[in-house]
């Protein structure tokens, strides 16, 4: 690991300016910055703390939604009662991400910021080719080990898979994401690789993560987040859905429905075909297996993570379903 000088910020204002330096970056609970630089991916000159702001950890919800701070723990969201309550799929999805310990240290806004696990791009002294660390030197994993990457949104630049279990569930529900006064949404903040894989989120230098918001609607409060992965704690997904729904006062035909699939695509990945499919039908088996289908239109495998193509539909349907019961 290089040598690199500390800020511990006093102020929001203080640390976008010191971020917008060369080389500058910040630091919140540091799982995955730490991480990136022991392995020789971040090279930072100066790490600006950002742990000890005041106020950016506030959890508000309502009957209008939640507004989350980007210091507010992993943890303390996935076990806030009224998160649970009016956003089970938010709560269900952070319980399943990274350990215990990690969730107690990492934040709301580094977790949005957490870059892919592709094995590649995590090792620089052995494979110097990928583009998303160093544009332009290639892609290693193409006609590599390709089991963990992505299916959907790739490009011939870069297949390697978005991580993240939350960005998943915010998708699903139109949260935004607040960069101090300006709001995007988290749809819009994640960015498709393209030519430019290095470039991976719409922030510019010098902003921040203040806060996530999220919209509360029906949907988001019978909703669930299903993540299928090789073991049952302590892993990424090799795919897994947030699904919302709203029924009319039938109880079984469906007035809203939001998808959003994880572990299987570039970015966190809506998917309308499905909520459209669905919209206005009534709830049955197979009905939703066809529509779920729909989930993976347009995906392209590399041989070995072919299984996503036909693991993704079924953690769809299986989710739909499982709210179902609970109607
Ligand atoms: P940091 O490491 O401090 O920062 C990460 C990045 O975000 C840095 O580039 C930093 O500059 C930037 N940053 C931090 N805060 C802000 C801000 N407010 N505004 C702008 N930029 C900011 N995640 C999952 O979703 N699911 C999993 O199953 C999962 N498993 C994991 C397993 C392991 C072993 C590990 C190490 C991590 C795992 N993670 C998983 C990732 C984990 O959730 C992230 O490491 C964590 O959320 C990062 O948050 P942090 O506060 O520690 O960020
Ligand atoms: Fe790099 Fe993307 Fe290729 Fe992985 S998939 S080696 S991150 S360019």
């Amino acid at each position: 690991m290089r040598d690199f000088s500390y800020l511990r910020a006093s102020s929001a204002d203080a640390a976008r300016q010191a971020a917008a330096l060369p080389g500058a970056m910040l630091l919140a609970g540091g799982t995955t910055l730490i991480d990136l630089a022991k392995c020789g991916v971040a090279e930072p000159d100066m790490l600006v703390d950002i742990t000890h702001l005041k106020g950016l950890d506030r959890i508000d919800v309502n009957e209008r939604g939640a507004t989350i701070g980007a210091l507010a723990k992993m943890g303390h969201v996935a076990d806030h009662a009224d998160v649970k309550s009016r956003f089970p799929a938010i709560s269900e999805a952070l319980w399943q991400a990274a350990s215990a310990q990690i969730r107690n240290m990492a934040t709301i806004g580094g977790n949005l910021m957490q870059r892919t696990r592709c094995p590649y791009f995590r090792d620089p002294s052995n494979f110097s080719a990928c583009n998303k660390r160093d544009p332009g030197s290639g892609c290693s994993a193409i006609g590599g080990v390709t089991r963990g990457h992505a299916v959907l949104g790739t490009s011939e630049a870069c297949i390697a898979m978005y991580p993240g279990d939350l960005a998943t569930a915010l998708v699903a529900f139109d949260a935004t994401v607040h960069l101090g006064e300006r709001k995007l949404l988290v749809d819009d903040f994640f960015l498709l690789p393209g030519a430019t894989p290095d470039r991976e989120h719409a922030i510019e230098p010098g902003e921040m993560i203040t806060a996530i918001e999220i919209p509360g609607s029906a949907a988001a409060r019978r909703s669930t987040y299903l993540k299928i992965r090789d073991r049952q704690s302590y892993e990424f997904a090799a795919a897994s859905a947030a699904v919302g729904i709203e029924f009319e006062a039938d109880g079984r035909t469906i007035r809203d429905l939001r998808v959003a699939l994880g572990g299987v695509a570039t970015k966190p990945w809506r998917v309308r075909a499905v909520e459209d499919a669905l919209k206005g039908k009534v709830l049955e088996p197979e009905t939703v297996r066809a529509a779920s289908l729909l989930a993976v239109e347009g995906a392209v495998d590399q041989g070995a993570n072919h299984y996503k193509i036909e693991l993704a539909p079924r953690v769809v349907a299986r989710a739909i379903l499982k709210l179902g019961e609970t109607a």
